[in-house]
């Protein structure tokens, strides 16, 4: 059968050209002075904080441009009880209506990119090409999933001969969405939206670095129509996040984060006791290969690499994590990534020359430089990007490192570091068991030119997205349905036709002829 789905992706800005580009940047100036805040919404009230948080800028940490302040037990409490009161009268809404708020809402996304952009940039620290590709992939989200709504809600008969059937879906209850700060927007309108255009209320817990963008998409949505009951924001960290999974009537938990957090929300929706359990649709960490034999275009490559493992500062959990080349042709590879290595400028997101921004926050640098000593104390760094001492930010220079064993790596490494596997042709099957016995399955890139062997690569490699040919980042939403299988995630892909048939459920009804 052949996926086609209907769609017109956002065109976005082409910061590319200076003529588009100009009036953008002039648009975003002064969301840079702004001080910015960022409170819970229960009901769309603000909760009045008891403990501010301030935020720092990564890429320049002395401005201090935000505060925001999380919920107490109270308000999560709240949260759920407004949410769950107001479950009957959201589901029973027409599917046209909730489609139609999704459509309005990637309108004013799109009119509201140039705040959105500087958000991204200033609060998680993106580049311009990243920032407006976050607002982009956020507009085809709601898009996406308001026409993917109307098509699966609509009412389905069947005529047995002795009774009438009817089948209809529905959203399943109140909804937990825990988004991370890596797409702060996209992947928060995405669940947020498949969650709510599905019939259900949804509680969003934002992740902490990332408050005052969630806290600015909510009040958007709020204020294009999607109803107070129906959506109702929780600030916090890890505390309220659980507090929020431990809740005995949810119906489900949207979660993209880290591989433990997962594992934990698990576990305590696994305590639920009642008559269904709550669904997890959770999407997690990956150690992306990709592979590259002999006969691969070695520029094309490079490129892919350089995209894949080193942009957006390697903050992708579909990110390449370890190269994997046929020996025949490392040397020469090594010699074309180094050289084009070396020519990434690191520096402050909203600068214009910048390749490669800073890390989310002085935590995430920390833990990738401890996850780093064994491999530099035993000698396997190969190269590194220079860096300009003088940067004031959480900066990590890309880093390749080499790897006898893909064993050897066990976690992700969620950053600018890109380890290099060498395998002999005679290898290659055993180096797609390794691949697949690590237990991660997110995305695998392969480069070849050798069309059986990507197919007999492909068919046996269990990731949940394969790339031929190009670099395995940047999942295009209708087009490349994006998820994981084993530890990388449960399966429903975001920005594929059955996303949703994971929010809601199905009922039939058979009536005597
Ligand atoms: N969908 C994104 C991509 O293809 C990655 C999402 C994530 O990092 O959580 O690059």
């Amino acid at each position: 059968q052949i996926f086609a789905p209907e769609r017109t992706n956002s065109a976005g800005v082409n910061y590319q050209v200076a003529t588009e580009r100009a009036p953008l940047l002039t648009a975003m100036a002064p969301y840079f002075q702004k001080q910015w805040i960022a409170r819970s919404l229960v009901q769309g009230q603000e909760h009045q904080p008891s403990a501010r948080h301030p935020r720092y800028c990564p890429y320049d940490t002395s401005l201090l441009w935000a505060e925001v302040s999380y919920a107490d037990e109270t308000q999560c409490q709240l949260a759920i009880q407004q949410a769950e009161q107001y479950w009957p009268h959201w589901h029973a809404q027409d599917i046209n209506t909730r489609a139609g708020l999704l459509n309005a809402l990637a309108d004013e996304l799109e009119q509201q990119m140039a705040k959105l952009v500087a958000l991204c940039q200033i609060e998680a620290g993106k580049t311009l090409a990243d920032a407006v590709n976050e607002v982009r992939e956020a507009v085809d989200f709601c898009r996406y999933y308001a026409s993917q709504a109307q098509q699966l809600w609509q009412t389905e008969y069947g005529v047995e001969p002795w009774q009438h059937l009817t089948f209809e879906r529905q959203g399943r209850g109140v909804f937990v969405c825990i988004c991370p700060w890596n797409f702060p927007l996209a992947i928060l309108v995405g669940q947020v939206c498949a969650a709510l255009v599905s019939g259900n209320c949804v509680v969003v817990k934002p992740a902490p670095q990332t408050c005052v963008i969630a806290y600015e998409a909510i009040t958007l949505m709020h204020k294009i129509g999607v109803p107070l009951g129906a959506l109702q924001l929780i600030l916090g960290d890890a505390a309220q996040g659980q507090w929020l999974c431990q809740q005995p009537e949810l119906a489900g938990v949207a979660f993209t984060g880290s591989l433990l957090s997962a594992k934990s929300i698990q576990q305590q929706l696994t305590q639920h006791i009642g008559a269904q359990p709550p669904q997890l649709i959770a999407e997690t960490a990956g150690i992306n290969c990709m592979i590259v034999d002999s006969t691969a275009h070695l520029e094309q490559v490079t490129a892919d690499v350089i995209s894949g493992a080193f942009y957006s500062a390697g903050q992708r959990c579909s990110a390449t994590r370890i190269l994997c080349v046929q020996e025949d042709i490392a040397a020469a590879l090594m010699v074309l990534i180094q050289g084009a290595m070396l020519e990434l400028n690191i520096g402050p997101a909203d600068q214009i020359s910048t390749d490669i921004g800073p890390l989310i926050d002085a935590a995430a640098l920390e833990k990738i430089q401890r996850q780093l000593t064994t491999f530099e104390q035993a000698g396997q760094l190969l190269f590194r990007t220079p860096m300009d001492a003088n940067l004031n930010g959480h900066f990590m220079a890309p880093s390749l490192f080499e790897l006898p064993t893909l064993q050897q790596l066990s976690e992700e490494i969620f950053g600018p570091v890109l380890f290099v596997h060498r395998f002999k042709k005679s290898q290659l099957d055993d180096l797609v068991s390794a691949i697949n016995d690590s237990g991660f399955g997110l995305t695998c890139a392969i480069h070849s030119r050798n069309q059986s062997l990507m197919n007999q690569l492909s068919s046996r490699l269990q990731v949940g997205n394969i790339y031929l040919n190009k670099a395995q980042t940047g999942a295009v939403v209708g087009v490349q349905p994006f998820g994981g299988k084993g530890l990388s995630g449960t399966g429903p892909k975001a920005g594929g036709p059955h996303y949703l048939t994971a929010f809601s459920q199905q009922y039939c009804s058979s009536a005597e002829l």
